[in-house]
């Protein structure tokens, strides 16, 4: 169902904020945002993830291009250790490695699996 909000070039579909772009078509804001980052269109096989799982929150730093297969098992998986990798557990890796940290260190710090740490820690 499309709630066009005219005038404002913007509307609403699945919990996305989708926008105008001519005649009928439109685009999903987080995904344009994504493609403007990184200068291309986004593959088939890619997928734009909502770090906070808001999908409003369309700032870049709240958006990660991964790999359709890599999206799925991090949605579906846990981190090893029976938890499910939730919003705080990316944020604290992401933070982690800004601060320079290693990805086993990270592991050993946070008690997430080696294997796991390898599925997202490439993407943040
Ligand atoms: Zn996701």
């Amino acid at each position: 169902m499309k709630m066009q909000t005219r005038g404002h070039g913007y509307w609403y579909e699945n919990g996305y904020r989708v926008l105008y772009c001519g005649k009928k078509n439109g685009i999903k804001e987080h995904i344009k945002i994504m493609q403007d980052s990184i200068g291309r269109k986004i593959g088939k096989d890619e997928v734009v993830h909502h770090i906070n799982h808001n999908k409003l929150d369309n700032r870049i730093e709240n958006l990660l291009l991964m790999k359709r297969s890599d999206h799925m098992s991090m949605h579906r998986k846990n981190d090893g250790y029976g938890r499910r990798i939730t919003t705080v557990v990316l944020e604290q890796i992401k933070n982690l490695k800004n601060l320079g940290k290693r990805q086993y260190e990270i592991s050993d710090q946070l008690k997430i699996s080696k294997p796991t740490m390898c599925r997202v820690f490439k993407y943040l």
